[in-house]
């Protein structure tokens, strides 16, 4: 019986011998999380005997250590199996800087021949696509500095990254970002920083809202590209411009004694810890997340939270309760003003249904059409499944009081 392991077990490499006598006792554990990144140490020594048994409370201890912790030495939550460059990006000191690091680190490093066409990724199934791309880092050029509009978080948004390393499972960037969604960090952020103060220019005396998360989770990276804190300085200086992004993540540490004037807004995507725990693999336990919110609002950041996607099973309204009074901890009296809350429930489209069931055939999330959803037509033209509007008037009404019980002072921006 194998009952408490070390933490690294799931994390290094060197430990894989562990991994596999775990793996045989609990093939979803190999089948999800660990297959696309071991698959071939996997195929060497799998045929050890070895008879392990282990405890159900052990292995979703085990699994909820590997998908959430970053403490450990070999984190996979910013592993990259390979780091495609643009030759162009290697005209930047930022490319240059970043190169040299990485070959510095021993990383696998290609230089790629197109600037669009980023091949060389792995995957046969769309499950081992969809993983490889996870672990797969792009460092190029922003070619179109047209930005997008980005309704109703702010006016624009400020292309630094695309993609995640977070492996949640109904994450709209799996339906935005292909079959191998990759994460690319753009190098040229002076240009579209400059880009920025252009429109920021045009557009005063009014505020331009700037949102650097719109496709995209900007602080797993922050650690290489360092474009989030030169974002946050350039953004201090412009009466007219603010900042803002979203994060699960929990690296904040090197943002948080810019001079930022207040003009960027840091918020944190939470959820309850079962939701986490089922949907959100590879990103920050709940603890971490309102830990990290901590250090932003004591270094004067302003702030807030997305609860989303809310959930509407089980016991829900309990769960989401525990949530806000843990959350209520968190935010000093003083700081509730500026504080600011947006709500979403959760919503799918068949098209993401079906790219879910591919990569993760065992989800649990709620996708069936039939039972408490509608179908609505969006922003965008496509059709999405909500909830019914008795559940949707349910959930507004929920969070609606209890947000204003809890948190009197703070502004709900929206809750749909
Ligand atoms: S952390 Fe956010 S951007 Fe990243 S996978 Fe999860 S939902 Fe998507």
């Amino acid at each position: 019986m194998v009952s408490h392991l070390p933490q690294t077990v799931l994390f290094c490499s060197h430990n894989i011998f562990i991994i596999t006598t775990l793996t045989r006792a609990i093939p979803s554990l190999y089948e999800y999380y660990l297959q696309p990144y071991y698959a071939d140490a996997f195929s060497v020594i799998i045929e050890m005997d070895i008879l392990v048994t282990i405890s159900l409370k052990s292995f979703i201890i085990l699994k909820d250590e590997y998908v959430q912790s970053n403490k450990g030495e070999c984190t996979l939550i910013n592993h990259y199996d390979r780091i495609f460059f643009e030759p162009d990006a290697m005209e930047y000191p930022l490319g240059k800087r970043m190169y040299n690091q990485f070959k510095k680190e021993g990383v696998n490093i290609e230089l790629l021949q197109s600037h669009n066409r980023v091949t060389g990724i792995p995957g046969k199934t769309s499950r081992e696509s969809f993983f490889y791309g996870k672990n797969t880092l792009v460092v190029g050029v922003r070619r179109t500095l047209n930005f997008a509009s980005c309704k109703p978080s702010a006016h624009f948004q400020l292309p630094l990254v695309t993609g995640c390393t977070g492996i949640c499972e109904y994450c709209y960037l799996n339906t935005q970002l292909g079959k191998k969604p990759y994460t690319r960090i753009y190098i040229n952020v002076e240009e579209i920083l400059a880009q920025a103060h252009e429109l920021i220019e045009q557009r005063k005396p009014e505020v331009t809202l700037f949102e650097a998360a719109a496709t995209s989770d900007p602080l797993p990276v922050e650690v290489y590209s360092g474009s989030l804190e030169t974002a946050i300085r350039f953004f201090a200086e412009e009466e007219y411009g603010r900042l803002r992004f979203v994060t699960k993540f929990t690296n904040v540490d090197s943002l948080l004694t810019i001079d930022h004037r207040a003009h960027t807004r840091i918020r944190f995507s939470i959820n309850t810890q079962s939701v986490i725990q089922a949907y959100e693999h590879r990103t920050p336990s709940l603890a971490d997340r309102l830990g990290a919110l901590s250090k932003v609002l004591k270094y004067g950041y302003p702030s807030g939270v997305i609860i989303a996607p809310v959930i509407m099973t089980g016991e829900w309204q309990r769960d989401y309760e525990k949530l806000l009074q843990e959350l209520r901890l968190n935010i000093p009296e003083s700081q509730e003003e500026q504080f600011e809350f947006e709500v979403i429930s959760h919503r799918f489209t068949t098209r993401a249904k079906n790219n879910i069931l591919d990569v993760f055939p065992s989800t649990a999330l709620p996708m069936d059409e039939n039972q408490d959803r509608k179908f609505k037509y969006g922003q965008f033209g496509y059709g999405k499944y909500v909830y019914s509007p008795e559940k949707l008037e349910e959930m507004k009404a929920y969070f609606k009081y209890n947000i204003m019980n809890l948190f009197p002072a703070a502004k709900i921006n929206y809750i749909i």
